[in-house]
C-alpha cells in the first residue's frame, strides 16, 4: 500500500476529490498526536470548506473524530439514553428544564455540555451560577447519577473526541467554522461518544442563530442526522426559530430563574412549548411512551428531578442567585403593538453587559445579562418599560445601549408570528 503523505491529502481535496478511508484516519491520527503541523491541518480544512465532503467520506470523519478518544458505554445504566443539542441562541434555556422533564418520564438524559462563546449563552455558564454546582465529574460519578437520578448535565471530560478539539481551536482561528461538515462532525463526534443511544438536535435558524439561513439550516440537520443514523444514534432534528429570542431572559442567572419558573408550572410559554416539544420527540426514540411530559411538568415531577439533579453536583438552591447591582431600564418611546423583536441584538447586548465571553479562558458573569418585558404581538405604552440592563460594570451600559437601538419594532398592528417549530427532519 502507498504511503499516506499529508501533501497527497491535500492536494486530493484540494482537486475536488473525496478522502479514502485511510487518508482521513491518517490524519485525524496525525494532528491528534502533532505529527500533522497547524499549516497543514489549517489547508486542508480550507480546501473542505470549499469543496465539501460526501456522506461516505464524512462518516468516516466523524468515526475518527470518536475513535480518537473514548467512547463512552451507558448500556449498563437501566434506562434508555438519550440527549439533546442545541446548535445555540438567545435565551435559549430549554436544557434546564428539558433534561431532568424527560427523565422524570422514565429515560436518562446524558448531557455533556459547553460553554458560551460570542452572543450565545452556554448552559455550563448558566448552571454555574448556582451556588456550589460542580461542572466536572468523573465517569463513574456521570453514570452513577443517570442510573440514580437519570440526569446529569456536565463538562465533557478531555478523553472525549480530542481530536474535535483541537480541530475546533484550529478553524476558529482560521476562519473555517463555517462548513457544513465540519460542524455536523464536530458535533456529532461528541455527542456519539458521550455514549447516548438516542439524541435530538435543535438546529436554530434566524437572525440569533449561528445558521441565519433556512436551507443551511435544513441542510446542516439533515448532514446531523445521517451521521448519528450511520453511527447508530436514532437522531432527529428539529428546524426552530432563533429570529425572537426564547423567554424574556438572556444572562446565566436570570436564565436559571426563568428555567425554575418553567419547572414549577408557570415560566414563559414558548419555552414551555419548545421544552414539551422536545421532549416528547426523545421519549419517542427513546421507545418510553407511558407518560405525557406536560403532565410531569405541570405536576412537580420534573422540578423534583431538577434539585435533585443540582443538588447530586454540589448545587445549592437555597443560596440566592447573584444580582447584578447595576440595572438599567430602556422604555419604549411609543405606544403600538411588538412587531419584531431581534434575537441577534439582544444576544450582543447580554454578551456586553458580561454574560458572555469573546476568547474561551474569558471569564463571566453571573448576574449580568438583558430582560425584555414585551415580546411580538404585545401592546406596550409610550413609557413602559422594554429592557432591563444588569451589569456588574457601569461602563458596559452605553455600549449594551447602543447594540439594542434597532432590536424592537413597535407599530401600529401585529405582524403574523412566525412559527416555533419550523420543521422536523428524521
Ligand atoms: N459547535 C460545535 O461543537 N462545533 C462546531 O463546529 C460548531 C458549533
Amino acid at each position: 500500500m502507498a504511503t499516506t503523505t499529508i501533501l497527497d491529502v491535500i492536494r486530493t481535496k484540494r482537486d475536488g476529490g473525496a478522502l479514502s478511508e485511510e487518508q482521513i484516519r491518517w490524519f485525524i491520527d496525525g494532528y491528534t498526536d502533532g505529527t500533522v503541523a497547524h499549516e497543514q491541518a489549517s489547508a486542508l480544512l480550507m480546501a473542505i470548506v470549499f469543496v465539501g465532503m460526501e456522506p461516505r467520506e464524512l462518516a468516516t470523519w466523524t468515526a475518527a473524530m470518536i475513535a480518537s478518544g473514548e467512547r463512552l458505554d451507558l448500556s449498563g445504566i437501566g434506562r434508555p439514553t438519550v440527549d439533546k443539542h442545541s446548535t445555540g441562541g438567545v435565551g435559549d434555556k430549554i436544557s434546564l428544564p428539558l433534561a431532568p422533564l424527560v427523565a422524570a418520564c422514565g429515560a436518562a438524559v446524558p448531557q455533556l455540555a459547553g460553554r458560551g462563546l460570542g452572543h450565545t449563552g452556554g448552559t455550563l455558564d448558566k448552571m454555574e451560577s448556582i451556588s456550589g454546582w460542580r461542572a466536572r465529574l468523573t465517569n463513574a460519578e456521570f453514570e452513577g447519577q443517570l442510573s440514580t437520578i437519570g440526569a446529569v448535565i456536565c463538562a465533557a471530560g478531555d478523553s472525549l473526541a480530542p481530536a474535535d478539539r483541537e480541530l475546533y481551536a484550529l478553524r476558529d482561528v482560521t476562519a473555517t467554522v463555517e462548513s457544513i461538515p465540519l460542524i455536523a462532525s464536530s458535533i456529532m463526534s461528541k455527542k456519539i461518544a458521550e455514549g447516548t443511544a438516542a439524541l435530538v438536535l435543535d438546529v436554530k435558524t434566524g437572525s440569533g442563530a449561528f445558521m441565519a439561513d433556512h436551507d443551511r439550516a435544513r441542510e446542516l440537520a439533515r448532514t446531523m442526522v445521517g451521521i448519528g443514523e450511520r453511527n447508530g444514534v436514532r437522531t432527529a432534528a428539529l428546524i426552530t426559530d432563533m429570529d425572537t429570542p426564547l423567554g424574556f431572559t438572556a444572562g446565566n442567572a436570570l436564565e436559571v430563574t426563568e428555567s425554575i419558573e418553567v419547572l414549577e408550572g408557570g415560566g414563559p410559554s414558548d419555552v414551555v412549548e419548545l421544552t414539551v416539544h422536545l421532549a416528547r420527540i426523545m421519549l419517542e426514540l427513546a421507545g418510553v411512551d407511558r407518560v405525557d411530559p406536560a403532565d410531569a411538568l405541570a405536576d412537580g415531577r420534573a422540578l423534583d428531578v431538577w434539585r435533585r439533579m443540582v443538588a447530586a453536583q454540589g448545587g445549592d438552591l437555597s443560596v440566592p442567585l447573584a444580582r447584578a447591582p447595576e440595572v438599567e431600564l430602556v422604555t419604549a418611546a411609543s405606544s403600538g403593538i411588538v412587531q419584531r423583536l431581534d434575537a441577534r441584538p439582544i444576544g450582543e447586548a447580554a454578551w456586553l453587559l458580561g454574560a458572555g465571553r469573546s476568547r474561551k479562558e474569558d471569564p463571566v458573569s453571573d448576574s449580568a445579562g438583558v430582560v425584555w418585558h414585551a415580546r411580538p404581538g404585545d401592546s406596550v405604552t409610550a413609557g413602559q418599560t422594554l429592557f432591563e440592563l444588569h451589569t456588574d460594570e457601569p461602563s458596559r451600559i452605553p455600549g449594551a445601549l447602543d447594540a439594542l437601538r434597532d432590536a424592537i419594532t413597535i407599530g401600529p398592528e401585529p405582524l403574523d408570528p412566525s412559527p416555533l417549530v419550523i420543521e422536523r427532519i428524521g
